[in-house]
Parts: C-alpha cells; sequence; structure tokens
C-alpha cells in the first residue's frame, strides 16, 4: 500500500486532518496511544488536559459543522472564571461560556469520526523519517516490531513534544516550553468556576482548578526547574487559604505545554512534511487554550492538500497568517495578565468583572 498522506498524532489536529482528507487520499494515521479500553486511571495513555472547550474551540467545530455530543460533557458545565491573584489578594469573577468535558471521550469521538478508508494504527510509535526523491520514509514501532511506509505527504500532529518537529528543525529551538502538572482531587461539593490563580512563587505563567465529576483538578503550568515538583505542593498548600478544601489524591498527571512568542516559534514544515496543531506551536500564550488552534490549522492544511499535494506547504503557510496575528495579539495582551503591576490595575479597576453572589455555597 503506497500512501498518499501519513498522520503522526490523532489528537485533535491529527485526527481532524485525517477526517478531512481521508476521502480523497490514501491516509495513515499512527499514534502511540490505544483510544479503546479501559485505562482511565492510566496517565501514559491519556492526554493531561484541563478538558476545556473554550470559545474560541466552539466556534471552530461550529466552522466544522460539528457538535459535541452529549455523553462527552461533564459536569457542571461552567459560565465564570474566577481569577485570583494571591499577590495582590484581588479576586474577581469573569463570564465566559466553557464547556466541560472528558478530554479521553473527546479524543475518542474525534477519532471515531475518521474515515473507515484510513488506516489508523494506535498503539504506533512515530521513530523518523527519510527522504526518498520525491517521497518520505516513515519508520515506526509497534507491537516490539519496527515498520517503515513511504508517503507523499507527512504531517507531524504530534504536539508539545513533536518529534517530528525536532527532526525537520533540528537547529532551530522550540518555544518556551513549561511543565504543566495537573492532580485529581475527590471534592464533596464542586465549585461551579474555572478558577485561574497567578502566584509569581509557584510560576510566571499560571495555576488553575476545574471541578470535574466529583474532582477538583489541580494544575499548573511550571517552568522547567528542578524544583517544580516543589513550587506545585506550594501552590496546593495555598489552596486552603483560599477555601479550596482537597479529598484524596486519585489521579496525577504531567506533559509539556509551550508558549511562543516569537514569530519564528510557529513553524508549519519543510518541503513535503507539515506540522499542526501545537506541534507547528500554535496556542494561546496567554491562556495555553490549544484546541482551537488544532482545529483551525488541521483545517487550513487540509484546505491545502485538498488543492493538490503539489505546492500544499506554500498555501498551508500563507493561510495560517491570520493565526500568526492572533497569537502576536495575545502575547501583546499577556502583559496585563501576567505583569503583576498591570494584572493588579487591571484586576483594581473592575473592568469586565461581575459580582457573584454566593447564597448557600
Ligand atoms: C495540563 C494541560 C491542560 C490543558 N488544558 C486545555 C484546555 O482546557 N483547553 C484547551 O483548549 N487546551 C488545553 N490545553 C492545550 C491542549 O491540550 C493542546 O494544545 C491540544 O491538545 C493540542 O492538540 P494537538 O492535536 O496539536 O496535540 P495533542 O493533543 O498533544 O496530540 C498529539 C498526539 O500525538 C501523539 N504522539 C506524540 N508523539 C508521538 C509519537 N512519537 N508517535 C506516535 N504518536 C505520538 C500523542 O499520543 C497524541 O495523541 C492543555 C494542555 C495541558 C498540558
Amino acid at each position: 500500500m503506497m500512501y498518499d498522506v501519513a498522520v503522526v498524532g490523532a489528537g485533535p489536529a491529527g485526527a481532524t486532518l485525517a477526517r478531512l482528507v481521508g476521502k480523497d487520499y490514501r491516509v495513515l494515521v499512527i499514534d502511540r496511544r490505544p483510544f479503546a479500553g479501559d485505562y482511565a486511571d492510566s496517565p501514559a495513555k491519556t492526554k493531561c488536559c484541563g478538558g476545556l472547550l473554550a470559545p474560541d474551540a466552539q466556534q471552530m467545530l461550529a466552522e466544522l459543522g460539528m457538535g459535541v455530543p452529549k455523553d462527552i460533557l461533564v459536569g457542571p458545565q461552567l459560565f465564570t472564571v474566577r481569577t485570583i491573584d494571591l499577590q495582590s489578594r484581588l479576586e474577581r469573577y469573569y463570564q465566559r461560556f466553557y464547556l466541560n468535558l472528558d478530554r479521553e471521550r473527546f479524543d475518542r469521538w474525534l477519532v471515531s469520526l475518521i474515515p473507515d478508508r484510513v488506516d489508523f494504527l494506535p498503539e504506533a510509535t512515530f521513530k523518523g523519517y527519510s527522504l526518498d526523491g520525491g517521497r518520505c520514509n516513515l519508520r515506526f514501532s509497534q507491537g516490539g516490531k519496527e515498520y517503515s511506509e513511504s508517503v507523499k505527504v507527512l504531517i507531524g500532529a504530534d504536539g508539545a513534544n513533536s518529534r517530528v518537529r525536532r527532526l525537520v528543525f533540528p537547529d532551530s529551538a522550540m518555544p518556551k516550553k513549561y511543565i504543566a502538572i495537573q492532580e485529581w482531587f475527590q471534592i464533596e461539593q464542586a465549585m461551579p468556576y474555572f478558577t485561574t490563580i497567578f502566584d509569581s512563587e509557584v510560576t510566571d505563567f499560571y495555576s488553575w482548578t476545574i471541578p470535574k465529576e466529583g474532582c477538583l483538578l489541580v494544575g499548573s503550568a511550571l517552568s522547567l526547574s528542578k524544583d517544580a515538583a516543589e513550587r506545585f505542593e506550594t501552590l496546593k498548600g495555598k489552596l486552603g487559604t483560599l477555601g479550596i478544601r482537597l479529598g484524596k489524591c486519585v489521579k496525577r498527571e504531567g506533559a509539556p505545554i509551550l508558549r511562543p512568542q516569537r514569530l519564528g516559534d510557529i513553524r508549519v514544515g519543510r518541503g513535503s512534511i507539515a506540522l499542526l496543531g501545537e506541534a507547528a506551536g500554535m496556542i494561546s500564550p496567554s491562556s495555553a487554550e490549544g484546541l482551537s488552534y488544532a482545529f483551525k490549522s488541521s483545517l487550513h492544511c487540509a484546505q491545502s492538500l485538498l488543492d493538490g499535494p503539489e505546492g500544499f506547504l506554500e498555501r498551508y503557510d500563507r493561510a495560517i497568517n491570520p493565526m500568526r496575528v492572533n497569537i502576536l495579539l495575545k502575547n501583546l495582551k499577556s502583559p496585563f495578565m501576567y505583569n503583576p503591576r498591570l494584572r493588579k490595575a487591571a484586576m483594581w479597576s473592575g473592568l469586565l468583572s461581575m459580582e457573584v453572589y454566593k447564597a448557600g455555597v
């Protein structure tokens, strides 16, 4: 079987691209995750994520003609962001509409939409590639065996730690990388907020709590250093002072998360190899929202491919210019969230915030 397109990674970006081009091209998708069976407690097999579908991602699903099946949603649905600045002791509430998802079920649903004629290989790990004339030889392993496939186009949709990206651009730095640590705690009463916590003692990015079906997720995007785990403990220690009581910890997980800051952090690929989603460096540098960028980049790449493989990368490169501008604008907005003085002024002003009456809570 000679494939036209091979996709490494069946997360939101890769699964969406395979769905969109799978009827027109012979497509192979590989992912190291199983996407089947019961392994809720195995962090290595699931994507560590807050599982919030933000308004931009909801809009992307609308543009893709999709709605979310109800069995992917988990309670409570969230309409409020509670923002806490631990340095200035300021607290504000903002209205914002999220869909609260089970991320593993969401990813499996996206994979289930890939057309049957696409060959999908779960538990298959990308190893490398070599170029041979106009084709690309993809190497991967599955079940202890090594395989190779010759393809016209290789797509790297393998997330923040993209091996495809590192091999295509061996000499260029990755965008600034954080390590996200997230723990799931049993709780009796869910607070119906997505809480964002700013504290420079913990991180120069942000920490969060998200209620999810009987649990409270506590997470933080921490700069890469030896004391990251210690700073996460500091965060947990401070939650009690905010009235957040944690029960038994039932899951601990972690994942890298990118924070693109320069135009050069966004890479669409080279030659017959394209990068999508977080592998391309596309994620919000201000909120770490990544699902809308995964969907949007895969839509642009699919449209470019459907016009023919010849010159598709140049078309894709041009199509994502508005995404580049969007990421630059988010970087301009960042100081109002991450510079302690500007954040204090913004929160103190109360601009765009709302009152929340907590009767009975
Ligand atoms: C802790 C945390 C919380 C987050 N919360 C949110 C949130 O609430 N809302 C939001 O919008 N965004 C959130 N994000 C960001 C979001 O999860 C990502 O930006 C998004 O998943 C990117 O999609 P993707 O398809 O590009 O990559 P991924 O979803 O990372 O998918 C990459 C896929 O590639 C596979 N893969 C990787 N390497 C290989 C290999 N060598 N061989 C085979 N397969 C491979 C992986 O198994 C995975 O399935 C969060 C991120 C983190 C870390």
